[in-house]
Parts: C-alpha cells; structure tokens; sequence
C-alpha cells in the first residue's frame, strides 16, 4: 500500500500497489500540470480524506475530469466521464513520496499528437 496526499493534506489517498511506471504525458493539459501519472483501477485507490471534496475541469472532449485540491490547488488525480472507460485512473505522482517512487521508469507519452511513446 502507498500513500499520496496534496499539500496541506485535505486529500488522502491510499493506493493498493507500487505502480511499476511513471507516465510523462505533453498534451494540453498535461504539460501544464506536470505530473507524471500513475495508473490504477479505481477500485485500487482509497480516499481517506476528502472524498467528493476535489474540484472537477471537465476540458475539451469532455472525457476526463481532472481533480485539484480546493484548498492547496494541486492536481490529485484524473478519472473517465465516461462509464464504459471507466476502468484506469490516473494519480499525480508528485502527491507520493520521492521514496516510494525510487527507480521506477519515466515513460513519455505524446499525448499532444502521435499517442505513441517518444521513447
Ligand atoms: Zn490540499
């Protein structure tokens, strides 16, 4: 089990497994944001805290809604609006602690125009 939480520690997070690969990802929203991503199916991730408590950006396509934390504004995690691709979510890796995350690969993803892997 990992913990991720945002900054001021409103949202908690517990996640079933060590994920085995950071995602880096350039599209629209993603190169603003940062991450990279980790991936789980949602019934892998545990709100402890602030459950129902992030805000919602619904961008675009309306396929995803990226989360943020109201009060420290970082981004938590990432899920489908849609309920038949509603099986992958995404968690900012930057809410785990460094250690948990020593070693895995780096991935980058060029979601911003081929969806191919750049490396
Ligand atoms: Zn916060």
């Amino acid at each position: 089990m990992i913990e991720a939480s945002c900054h001021c520690g409103a949202i908690r997070l517990e996640l079933a497994e060590r994920p085995d690969v950071l995602k880096s990802c350039n599209c629209s929203i993603c190169r603003r944001i940062g991450g990279p991503w980790v991936y789980y199916h949602p019934k892998q991730v545990k709100f402890t805290k602030g459950a129902g408590e992030t805000v919602a950006y619904i961008q675009g396509d309306r396929t995803l809604a990226m989360h943020h934390c109201p009060t420290c504004g970082c981004v938590t995690h990432w899920e489908s609006t849609d309920p038949h691709n509603a099986d992958r979510m995404g968690i900012n890796s930057g809410l785990i602690d460094p250690v948990e995350l020593k070693g895995l690969p780096l991935r980058h993803f060029d979601g911003a125009d081929t969806w191919t892997y750049l490396d």
